[in-house]
């Protein structure tokens, strides 16, 4: 890894005169992008998002898009993505229902669970040989679903009662529709909360557990890994946390403007992953 002696603001405050930090020009292998507000709206494609993923596949650059939603799986994704005109391949998207997969085949191979969630989820725990029950699971796994019933969030909360482990995908507490907002993950969790009064374990962004995950999977390393997001508070935070570099656009949630009220900053701001296209290989210059 190449190093280089930088001195006065890239160092940040703490540190005086002199610091060692990874050479901001470093090439750069591998991309972690996310999906919403990044590279599509919803069912549009963001312009020259199409470019950018061209751009990486043919400089052979490993890449994954990341999204915080459970819903689907990565092959209903893909099917979705073609649609508005982004040919991703199933096995480049990575969502948060597979990192709780992961996590949880790390934690307990072969366990059981009571998922309340949709087939993104439930198909990511049967590939890791997990048995799907009420009885007794090790686990409650809470995903988003646009079926919320109250039979399920029932059984759920006598589950967790009774000490199953409460995790959940995401915490994002809405979720963005055509008609305005839908209550999601973060907000069904916060009902099971108040009920047993105990908080689950968030799997999805902002943890950077998702994020290293997602490394591992494509085989990358963070120091040479960007992490494009359209949000300060859940991509820019976990990419930092994980050791990447950073690319916020201004394509989604965040502004130029809402950078300065965070205690933390994206490595670039640019107003589009299309401004990207072209230098994918140095983006920092
Ligand atoms: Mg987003």
């Amino acid at each position: 890894m190449h190093t280089t002696i930088r001195t006065g603001t890239d160092c940040g405050a703490a540190i005086a005169d002199n610091c060692l930090v990874t050479a901001n020009n470093e090439p750069i292998l591998s991309y972690l992008t996310d999906m919403d507000g990044v590279l599509v709206h919803e069912d549009h494609l963001v312009p020259g998002a199409d470019k950018f993923l061209a751009e990486l596949r043919d400089n052979g650059t490993p890449f994954l898009v990341l999204t915080n939603n459970s819903i689907r799986t990565p092959r209903d994704l893909q099917a979705r993505l073609r649609h508005t005109g982004l040919d991703i391949p199933e096995e480049a998207i990575w969502t948060s229902a597979l990192a709780t997969a992961t996590f949880l085949n790390d934690q307990r191979p072969n366990g059981t669970a009571y998922v309340v969630g949709e087939s993104g989820l439930t198909t990511a725990l049967h590939e890791i040989g997990y048995v799907l029950t009420d009885s007794d699971p090790d686990y409650v796994v809470l995903g988003e679903t646009r079926t919320y019933s109250f039979e399920a969030i029932t059984t759920a909360i006598r589950l967790v009662e009774r000490g199953a482990r409460f995790i959940a995908t995401n915490p994002d507490a809405t979720g963005p529709s055509r008609d305005g907002l839908l209550p999601a993950t973060g907000s069904v969790a916060a009902l099971i909360t108040r009920a047993t009064g105990k908080d689950p374990y968030y799997v999805g962004k902002p943890n950077p557990l998702m994020m290293r995950s997602a490394l591992r999977r494509i085989g990358a390393h963070s120091q040479s890994t960007v992490m494009i997001g359209d949000r300060m508070d859940t991509d820019v935070i976990a990419g930092l946390e994980a050791g990447m570099r950073t690319v916020l656009v201004t394509t989604g949630i965040s502004t130029r403007e809402s950078v300065e009220q965070f205690p933390y900053r994206p490595t670039l701001v640019v107003d589009s992953v299309a401004d990207l296209v072209g230098r994918t290989g140095t983006p920092f210059g």
